[in-house]
């Protein structure tokens, strides 16, 4: 499970410019609670050999009303979420009531919680902590996150209780080794049909279900097989606990959704067909697509389309999904079961490339073919020289390439080759992975 991380403090102290810096470039997933001007936004990062997620909020002001009341609220719900909590305040500002208010909430609230100083750049740190030792939080630790200073030390050491030691992984590499299924997580926004195409795809009769214990943030695993092949479905829409637990949990989770996308092999991404592909989808897809993950997209709710409708659905998601054009995408209806078995197909397809093993002579011939085709570019009057390619890592698969110049290869040959291979190695429904070495 990949540790939390919140961010909170007041308006202004630097929780965004922390956030950044803590997580990739690619757009902040936001939660998409209706009526919510300024949501939590959750990143993914790394720091040393730990992944983690880091969830951001608007601030707690002090002055908690309208607006300021919903961030407020949302940052304690950040804070629950959390495995870890950051409370970050302004170092060139000093001590604020807000400030206290938050020491407050924190300290009844019985989180593992930090207190950052940040802005300590040009000032001396020592003076800007000095006043921060009232709230009673512990030491603080001073940073300035606009120009990153001991944010990666802060960072190591916060997660230090949680990097899993060498034992622990080799663990849990045996247990994935053993597990021959088929890890399926079912993520989309909040009623695109997750729990409708769950129970669908369960269809009671096969399955064979372990009931298990969960909080809130964690998904259930549901093993279950069909036609011979064993599948565990992680179902981030909590259709199993809903039925036993009669309390209203909040069932849309982006943690869960981030957690659940790391642990799957295959990710069928449902987007509701009716509504159109939004922002959230794109981010969500955005995710799925960095860490790797083999893809299935399935437009649901294509029951009830006009045949306009439909023909302007297809011709957005051919523009919009552009960029996960390597999945297969599924016009289906959860709700009758229309196009619900076909999924399968495109699952299994996609696990297979996913984990595909190709020998280094096999890649190392076709790099032959490839370069026998279109030979690279010369630079400085030598010509580039790509020797051979091995694999690399599966799901997503990796292939490594070496040569000569290889950091000098224009965009437009590696994406040549990049074409050449997928097509050649009938590689659909997962990214893949090209890296250049040079070895001269
Ligand atoms: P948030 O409202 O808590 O998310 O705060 P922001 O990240 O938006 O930052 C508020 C202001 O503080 C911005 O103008 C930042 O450029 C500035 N800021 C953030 N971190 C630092 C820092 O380490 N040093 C200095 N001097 N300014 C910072
Ligand atoms: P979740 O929040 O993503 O788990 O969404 P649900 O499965 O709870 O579905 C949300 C709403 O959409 C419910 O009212 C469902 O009946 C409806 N729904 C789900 N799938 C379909 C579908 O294929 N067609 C139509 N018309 N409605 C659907």
């Amino acid at each position: 499970m990949l540790p939390v991380i919140a961010l909170v403090g007041r308006p202004n102290v630097g929780k965004s410019t922390l956030f950044n810096r803590l997580t990739r470039s690619r757009d902040a997933l936001v939660a998409d609670l209706p009526g919510l001007t300024r949501d939590r936004k959750y990143g993914e990062g790394r720091v040393g050999g730990c992944d983690y997620i880091v969830i951001d909020t608007g601030g707690i002001s002090g002055d908690e009303a309208g607006i300021d009341q919903r961030m407020a609220e949302q940052s304690l719900l950040a804070i629950d979420e959390a495995d870890i909590v950051l409370f970050l305040v302004d170092g060139r500002a000093g001590l604020n009531p807000a400030d206290e208010m938050i020491a407050d909430h924190l300290r009844r609230n019985n989180k593992e919680c930090w207190l950052v100083v940040n802005k300590t750049d040009g000032i001396d740190p020592d003076t800007a902590m000095a006043d921060f030792y009232t709230l009673g939080i512990g030491q603080p630790v001073p940073i300035a996150a606009a120009h990153g200073r001991n944010v990666t030390s802060l960072i190591d050491e916060v997660l230090a209780p949680f990097m899993p030691d060498e034992e622990a992984l080799a663990a849990e590499e045996a247990e994935k080794e053993k597990d021959d299924s088929i890890r399926i997580a079912v993520i989309g926004r909040p009623n695109v049909g997750k729990s409708t195409l769950v129970n669908r795809m369960l269809g009671e009769d096969r399955v064979v279900v372990y009931d298990q214990a969960g909080t809130t943030r964690d998904s259930i695993y549901i093993p279950y097989e069909r036609d011979g092949q064993p599948y565990t479905l992680i179902d981030t829409a909590g259709v199993r606990r809903r039925k036993h637990i009669t309390e209203a949990v909040e069932k849309f989770s982006i943690v869960k959704t981030l957690q659940a996308i790391k642990d799957a092999n295959v990710v069928i991404s449902v987007i509701d067909a009716q509504e159109g592909v939004t922002e959230q989808d794109l981010n969500m897809l955005g995710f799925v697509i960095d860490s790797g993950r083999a893809l299935v997209v399935a437009l649901n709710k294509w029951d009830g389309m006009t045949p306009e409708k439909r023909e302007h659905v297809k011709s957005q998601v051919e523009r919009r999904l552009e960029f996960a054009a390597f999945a297969r995408f599924h016009f289906i209806s959860a709700l009758h079961g229309s196009g619900v078995g076909d999924l399968y197909a495109s699952v299994n397809e996609a696990y297979d490339c996913a984990m595909a093993k190709w020998s280094t002579n096999q890649l190392t011939r076709l790099l032959e073919d490839v370069v026998a085709d279109h030979q690279p570019p010369a630079i400085n009057n030598r010509r580039i020289k790509l020797r051979y390619a091995h694999q690399g890592g599966s799901n997503p698969p990796i292939i490594v390439v070496h040569g000569n110049q290889t950091a000098a290869l224009p965009g437009s040959y590696k994406r040549y080759l990049e074409n050449r291979f997928i097509r050649y190695l009938k590689v659909r429904g997962t990214p893949i992975r090209f890296e250049f070495k040079t070895s001269d």
